[in-house]
């Protein structure tokens, strides 16, 4: 193995709650109870096709989300130390010293909507004692403290001293940067923690983590992207952080205690303490937040009014921000519609907020996204004569919070009616004037 004998390397016996399958576990078997309480409670048909399964999927993305409870950093770390000579105690103290870890990605939920937040993370440390880490391990350390609920600050501070107590080096510096999904895009935070030679942030050692840091950014992201990460934010407060914190939109009810019970079942099934201060607020948080994706609410304005126009040209509505809920893992996935069509045949062009208030009333439901689309094209088909086209592009942040973990992801789907489905050339132009005001 080896060479450093110390006791915390003792491995320790793992606890036998892994015996039962997956889903027999109690855990699993109590956020699926919740689940359906909670869809229930939206008014949703629990045995409905596209639903039956996802009490089971949002045990399993929730599970796997907050492994972390589960997992010990000294597990990762003790088989991958190792020595390295010429890095003797003392001489590893300086800058020259300085091992840099970039751009590792994760996601985390956050513990005051539970609502999953991609983190970027970085970590400089200073090894010590000879001691070296394997460098794929530093994002294992990471994930240990991401797989759970969290805020960006103690992430940070948790990595950081997770890293400085097992590894043992002389210094060790992280930085996250986060972004919490909000319904205009993401809110950003950077958060920084710094152990021994680090705990000074005005430290050279900080300085030099930093400079190469930035010298990685600048070379492969836009100056818009680079700016406001690298102004170290300190001044994210926790209701500035989650916009959920804040929003105070639909009460929650008496009515809804069962509700707020089984969010508190889910919270003591992922092996938390819904007592926790900072989880006290949390379900009446998250179930005002599912609420808006009830199955009713918005308005459509679908009144059209005629006008004279003779030439049948192309119109665009694009850009058109939307908010969905995933009916399979309970998820949010968000991006934009774009909308084409043939006017004319007496009829001016469709109003924007005519075609917003479609794209919403179609959006915040339990919903897939090709199906989102249709019904949108499907909706909006009469009142522009039959010819229609509707694409959808978005994020989903099931991809990156289920097991694949797929960074950077997009989806696009596209609907289309009446002439679009059969005149390629009009649906190229579309396609084109999608591209220009993107
Ligand atoms: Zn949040
Ligand atoms: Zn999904």
């Amino acid at each position: 193995m080896n060479t450093f004998d110390k006791e915390h390397f003792n491995v320790e016996v793992k606890n036998g709650c892994f015996d039962l399958p997956f889903e027999l576990q109690p855990e699993t078997i109590a956020i699926q109870e919740a689940v359906k309480v909670i869809l229930k409670g939206l008014n949703e048909d629990i045995n409905r096709e596209g639903i039956k399964r996802t009490p089971f999927r949002v045990a399993k993305a929730l599970r796997q989300g907050t492994r972390g409870y589960k997992q010990k950093v000294k597990d990762f770390v003790q088989s991958a130390l190792f020595p390295e000579t010429g890095l003797d105690d003392g001489q590893a103290g300086g800058v020259g010293g300085l091992v840099v870890i970039r751009d590792l990605d994760h996601y985390s939920y956050c513990e005051s909507c539970l609502l999953p937040f991609k983190v970027k993370c970085h970590v400089g440390y200073v090894p010590s004692g000879g001691r070296v880490l394997g460098l794929s391990k530093f994002s294992r350390v990471a994930d240990v403290f991401a797989k759970r609920l969290q805020e960006p600050q103690r992430l940070a501070e948790e990595i950081c001293s997770g890293l400085q107590r097992w590894v043992e080096p002389s210094g060790v510096a992280v930085v996250l940067q986060c972004s919490h999904p909000h319904y205009d895009g993401f809110v950003e935070a950077t958060v920084t923690s710094g152990s021994g030679g680090f705990e000074d942030e005005s430290s050279e050692l900080w300085c030099e983590f930093l400079s190469l840091l930035k010298f990685k950014l600048r070379r492969d992201v836009s100056l818009e992207d680079w700016c406001p990460f690298f102004k170290l934010r300190r001044d994210v407060s926790l209701e500035d952080w989650c916009p959920f914190v804040i929003e105070n939109s639909s009460k929650v009810s008496d009515a809804d205690s069962e509700m707020v019970a089984a969010v508190v079942s889910i919270l003591k099934a992922l092996g938390e303490d819904p007592s926790r201060k900072e989880l006290v607020s949390t379900p009446t948080r998250f179930l005002k937040w599912m609420m808006k994706f009830q199955n009713v609410n918005f308005e459509m304005k679908l009144n059209r009014y005629d006008c004279k126009l003779k030439e049948r040209k192309l119109s665009c509505e694009t850009n058109i921000q939307f908010w969905s809920m995933c009916e399979h893992h309970l998820l949010p996935f968000y991006g934009v519609v774009h909308v084409g069509y043939y006017c004319g045949d007496g009829l001016k062009p469709l109003e924007r907020s005519l075609v917003e208030s479609v794209v919403k009333f179609y959006g915040f439901k339990l919903q897939v996204q090709e199906r989102m689309t249709r019904q949108i094209a499907e909706t909006l088909s009469p009142q522009v004569n039959g010819d229609v086209i509707v694409v959808a592009e978005a994020e989903h942040t099931c991809m990156i919070s289920r097991g694949i973990e797929k960074f950077g992801s997009s989806t696009a789907t596209v609907a289309v009616l009446g002439r679009f489905s059969s005149d390629l050339s009009a649906r190229t132009k579309f396609l084109e004037s999608i591209q220009k005001t993107e």
